[in-house]
């Protein structure tokens, strides 16, 4: 995959070989697997995303992550700036 460089969680650096592409929309429910509903996620992240409550969303094809009101009570969407 070329758009992601790496795990696309913000301000994780690892690269490409160390993660797995993430469904947004598991394929069950109808996803897809082409670019916009795959996410490249390292190991930590993937389990976060899976068991946390943390949300994604695609802008224009770029990955943004809003945390959960405990951690950001604004909830303000993040992307990983290190893959621009
Ligand atoms: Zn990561």
């Amino acid at each position: 995959m070329t758009r992601d460089k790496g795990c696309a969680f913000p301000t994780c650096h690892l690269p490409a070989r160390w993660t797995d592409a993430h469904h947004l929309t598991h394929w069950a429910d109808g996803g897809k697997t082409n670019l916009d509903n795959l996410v490249l996620l390292c190991r930590t992240h993937h389990r976060l995303i899976h068991h946390g409550t943390w949300s994604i969303h695609m802008r224009r094809g770029i990955p943004w992550f809003t945390p959960p009101p405990e951690i950001d009570p604004t909830r303000q969407p993040r992307r990983n700036i290190l893959r621009q």
